[in-house]
């Protein structure tokens, strides 16, 4: 007798989507097939298809120190809320930043206590901080996150050339994939005070303020240190075709690269930014529909490793004002999956197998977490059930988040999230969260 068995429904592997039960046992999946014994619990699938949860391998939850921006626990329902069941938090937008085995050990406590779902934490490399990287390491952290360009908080300064390249050979030498935010700080740092000299601060100002060739250059100078001192570099959320191609050309030499983007730069143009205003501010910017089209070919090319949210919040009174003043992040957690089965798998065709692959077996792999990202014998049974045929207007009332702010309401998604199971337990079913017991943090292999 197994704990669980969910029957009926399509599962999608890595081989394609079969109709195949999953039976769970202990958390983990004990048999995927047909004619499974029974279960405890019996969980029907029928005209649903399961996908393994997604791994959030990107987002700013902000706890410990500024959890009314956001919070593990409101984050974490949300990102369940969206099929999700592990993500990895950015070092920075928490307070003090994960820069030391210290800080890391305050935020691993915060969030174990508040989390429903497992996660991962990066640690930081900032200048000043190259002796503490080890530690960080020894602490479990699954990389470590660098900025180029400033960062929008005065505690996480941006990594100048220097510190970036000592930075990755101490990460080489670790066994840890670098981040990097890739906009090159000189351009974009002249070009905003040229705008706001002159008193331009509307959305079109802020998007000519960080040109495509501003990440180009960065990501070119990236790769460029990662062939040089042998580190596995991993590029946050490209938000452009020139930029992927600078990455894959740099991967096709041998340079250890991975290649992430997020589902803002997908789903929304500069036309939206436009439309929805400052909820819509980011950096790098939305660009227009042709970078967008771009980024969608490389998708259904194979090129991307990976899709995170950069779930970044504020307080809605700081997420306002003018297009340079207002608060740069992106409110979409609980909308990943969402956003690529309605403009992926609806509206381009993109296999659900690559969908799977893009939010979860990918980003498992790359940092290294065992027994996590896919629907197989002996993996952690995390899964996100979903309804394909299901319609759902995302209304403010919908979101889990602690503001209700997010450029995607009003959106219309094709496919519906019907239940989050995170290690044999349902954590979100039926729109409402039943979580009853807690995630936790997970290493990596180095
Ligand atoms: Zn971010």
């Amino acid at each position: 007798m197994f704990d669980t068995v969910i029957r009926g429904g399509h599962t999608v592997t890595a081989n394609g989507v079969t109709q195949a039960d999953v039976a769970i046992e202990d958390g983990r999946i004990a048999a995927v097939g047909l004619a499974l014994g029974s279960g405890k619990e019996e969980i029907d699938a029928q005209g649903l298809h399961l996908l393994p949860g997604v791994i959030d391998a990107h987002l700013h939850f902000n706890e410990p120190g500024r959890a009314d921006w956001e919070g593990a626990a409101t984050g974490s329902r949300a990102l369940a809320a969206g099929g999700g069941t592990v993500f990895f938090d950015m070092p920075l937008n928490s307070t003090p930043c994960t820069t030391n085995a210290a800080e890391f050990e305050r935020k691993r406590v915060a969030l174990a206590a508040a989390s429903i779902t497992d996660f991962g934490l990066w640690g930081g490399l900032i200048p000043g901080n190259l002796a503490d990287m080890a530690e960080l390491a020894a602490a479990g952290a699954i990389g470590f996150k660098a900025f180029m360009s400033n960062s929008g908080l005065p505690e996480f300064p941006r990594a100048d050339d220097a510190t970036l390249l000592d930075g990755m050979a101490e990460a080489a030498r670790l066994g840890l994939p670098v981040g990097v935010h890739a906009e090159g700080e000189e351009l974009t740092r002249e070009l905003s005070q040229r705008m706001l000299a002159a008193g331009r601060t509307g959305v079109r100002d802020f998007l000519e303020s960080r040109p495509v060739m501003a990440e180009v250059e960065a990501i070119s100078r990236a790769v460029l240190f990662a062939g040089e001192t042998k580190a596995r570099l991993h590029i946050v959320h490209i938000s452009s075709g020139r930029g992927v191609a600078v990455a894959v050309e740099a991967r096709s030499r041998g340079v250890d690269v991975s290649i992430e983007t997020c589902p803002h730069y997908l789903f929304f143009t500069t036309e939206d930014v436009e439309r929805i205003g400052v909820a819509a501010k980011c950096a790098p910017p939305i660009r227009d529909a042709h970078e967008r089209d771009e980024l969608w070919n490389a998708v259904l090319d194979g090129w991307l490793d990976l899709v995170a949210s950069d779930h970044s919040p504020a307080p809605i009174e700081q997420k306002s004002g003018d297009f340079f003043h207002a608060w740069g992040g992106i409110a979409g957690v609980q909308s990943t999956l969402a956003v690529m089965l309605e403009a992926g798998y609806h509206a381009r065709g993109l296999p659900l197998e690559r969908i799977a692959s893009l939010l979860a077996t990918r980003p498992a792999e790359r940092f290294g977490i065992p027994a996590k990202g896919s629907i197989a014998l002996g993996m952690d049974a995390d899964l996100a059930l979903v309804n394909l045929a299901g319609v759902t207007k995302l209304e403010p009332e919908h979101l889990f988040q602690r503001h209700r702010m997010s450029p995607y309401l009003g959106s219309t998604f094709r496919g519906t999230i019907t239940r989050t199971i995170r290690r044999g337990e349902s954590i979100f079913t039926g729109g409402v969260i039943t979580a009853k017991t807690q995630g936790k943090l997970l290493k990596c292999n180095r």
